[in-house]
């Protein structure tokens, strides 16, 4: 199982459109990659295109949960 790491998708503010709220906090918490969960990504660069990412994904947009 891979880890969603600080800077990744799972651990970043703007992830998680579509994930069943339950999953999304298991994945914040326990920062896993669940079982190839695939999410929206809201950031205002990304949101026009729906953007679908993965736990473990990640780009410049990032934004820690706690800067949110
Ligand atoms: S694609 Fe970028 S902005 Fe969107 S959730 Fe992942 S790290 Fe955050």
């Amino acid at each position: 199982m891979a880890n969603a790491n600080d800077g990744s998708c799972g651990t970043c503010a703007h992830f998680g459109d579509g994930v069943p709220a339950e999953q999304l906090v298991q994945i914040r918490v326990h920062s896993a990659d669940d079982a190839g969960v695939i999410g929206g990504c809201d950031h205002p660069s990304n949101a026009a295109l729906h953007l679908k990412v993965s736990p473990i994904s990640s780009c410049d947009g990032y934004t820690p949960l706690e800067a949110a």
